[in-house]
């Protein structure tokens, strides 16, 4: 992506409180707006498809309730945690939906974070074989990742989201708002999304406020998805949707090992490191590059050293099994035309690059 467009996006006034900024996800078939501010929410009513005639929104608890809806809506508030992210969580919101009477004309509301909008999202997809939906991320990792790019899925007891659909919202509204009740741990972890965008393109982010810099985020996201809808440019030299994987091939392995107490975009902020050292040990990048990615990750306030105790040969096995790994060992990493799939990558550098790392048994 190194050279893409400084900007895909184009900023709108809007009236009402602030400035909203506006993200078009230019797709071929299905184009859709994600609209960012503060009073984004406020949006709703004329996002949603003319033909809704009633709408189910689907949140929980906890989650700030940020959107009005004007027509008859019926509540369902799903569980909390991976856990709640299951088939029958999404048989339940369909029983809802139907017990409703909720129409193929009609709309949901997903109002939450990644967990909410993946499971809404399926549902919607499924429900009387897809019915709209519109997208209110209420965390910094929906706002800049989940909520955007049609990806929806569920877990099954043998695996995280293995059982989905690519069912694209009709709008996204990022509302600003919903940021001043979110722990500051959940705002951490969509720090470690946000600094994967660093790497995606040659912009210092950091440079820009931040409500411009989750739109940018948002923009860059928007390209990539367009780009490659369905993820089917996965082979080496590729730099489809598989580069929105960056750092999370390590991040994977810390998660899947389960040793440690580390959400997602803090295992993704220490895989962004180890994929630099990596990218660096191949030659593909210089000390000054992996210097960038120590800033950048420290600059989030997040560590970027291996938990105490990580075993390396546990990670590595691990890494082996990554779903994108075709070819050996698979990772998506940084290099002269920008970040991109490599394939087939020697043990032997795998394991210098992890040795760079601190936290390892000895
Ligand atoms: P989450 O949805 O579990 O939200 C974190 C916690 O914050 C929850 O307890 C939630 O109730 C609470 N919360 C949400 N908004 C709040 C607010 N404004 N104020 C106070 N509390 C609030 O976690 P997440 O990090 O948003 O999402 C993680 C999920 O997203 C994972 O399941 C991951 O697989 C998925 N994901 C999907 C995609 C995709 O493309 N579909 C991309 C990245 C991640």
């Amino acid at each position: 992506m190194s050279g893409a467009p400084p900007s895909e996006q184009a900023p709108q006034s809007e009236p009402g409180r602030s400035t909203l900024r506006c993200v078009r996800v230019p797709l071929a078939t299905t184009p859709y707006d994600v609209w960012i501010g503060h009073g984004a929410a406020e949006r709703l009513a004329s996002v949603m498809p003319d033909s809704s005639r009633q709408v189910a929104v689907v949140t929980q608890a906890g989650v700030p309730d940020v959107v009005k809806v004007e027509l008859p809506a019926l509540r369902c508030e799903i569980g909390d945690g991976e856990a709640a992210k299951s088939l029958s969580t999404v048989e339940e919101l369909c029983r809802a939906f139907a017990r409703a009477g909720l129409t193929r004309a009609d709309c949901v509301v997903a109002v939450g974070g990644g967990i909410v909008t993946d499971v809404a999202g399926f549902a919607a997809a499924s429900y009387h074989r897809g019915i709209a939906v519109v997208n209110v991320p209420t965390t910094l990792l929906g706002m800049v990742d989940a909520a955007i790019g049609g990806k929806t899925a569920v877990n099954l007891p043998e695996g995280k989201n293995l059982v989905g659909a690519f069912w694209q919202p009709a709008s996204v509204l990022c509302e600003l708002d919903a940021l001043d009740t979110l722990p500051a741990r959940e705002l951490r972890c969509g720090y470690g999304e946000m600094a994967k965008y660093h790497f995606l393109t040659g912009e210092d982010l950091l440079s820009l406020p931040m409500a411009e810099r989750i739109a940018r985020c948002v923009a860059i996201k928007a390209v990539v998805v367009a780009g490659d809808e369905r993820e089917t440019a996965t082979n080496a030299g590729d730099r489809g949707r598989a580069v929105l994987n960056y750092g999370h091939t390590l991040a994977h392995a810390l998660e899947v090992a389960g040793e440690h107490d580390l959400r997602h975009g803090e295992a993704v902020a220490i895989g962004l490191v180890y994929a630099a050292e990596l990218a660096a040990e191949l030659g593909r990048i210089d000390a000054a590059r992996v210097a960038e990615h120590r800033r950048v990750v420290r600059e989030y306030g997040l560590e970027a050293a291996l938990p105490p105790g990580s075993d390396a040969d546990a990670l590595i096995a691990l890494m082996a099994r990554d779903k994108k790994a075709l070819d050996g060992l698979t990772f998506v990493l940084d290099g002269p035309r920008g970040v991109e799939v490599v394939t087939d990558v020697p043990r032997a550098a795998v394991e210098r690059a992890l040795g760079r790392m601190s936290g390892l048994v000895p």
